[in-house]
């Protein structure tokens, strides 16, 4: 394991840990397993699995037992920002790897899907700067025009 990767599992574990000290406070006589289930269903909910994990797998990874997986962790980080006040779109994206050719500040939003360019012989992905663009570029625009 790489010490970034140990880094991130190891602040997983904390903001697991914070996460649910916040909770703790309406917990109204909840068992523990009740309690860690219901934090295993917020973290669920937000990385969109079909099914929960378990309040078994969430307290494994709160004491150290197991590490999270990527998505637990994503999903760890998205219920952190939630609980700070953080917004709805931070909570509900995901981290993704970019090659950005505009100005992208490091965990903006990103609203679009991005979509393949159109001319057939380009292998460019991008984000479309308006909901019809077909073409990455003017060039792949004209070259497709050429084709016909
Ligand atoms: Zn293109």
């Amino acid at each position: 394991m790489t010490p970034q990767k140990a880094a991130e599992i190891a602040n997983a574990r904390n903001s697991l840990i914070a996460i649910c000290e916040h909770f703790q406070q309406n917990r109204n006589g909840q068992s523990s397993a009740a309690f860690h289930q219901d934090i295993a269903d917020r973290l669920s909910a937000l990385a969109g699995r079909k099914t929960p994990w378990t309040q078994r797998y969430i307290v494994s990874v709160k004491n150290g037992r197991v590490d999270p997986s990527q998505s637990m962790i994503w999903a760890i980080k998205a219920l952190g920002y939630m609980i700070d006040d953080g917004h709805f779109l931070i909570a509900q994206s995901r981290p993704v790897d970019v090659l950005a050719y505009g100005e992208v500040t490091p965990g903006a939003v990103v609203l679009p899907d991005s979509r393949a360019c159109a001319y057939v012989a380009c292998n460019v992905v991008f984000v479309p700067r308006v909901p019809w663009q077909r073409y990455c570029c003017p060039d792949c625009r004209i070259k497709n025009y050429r084709m016909r």
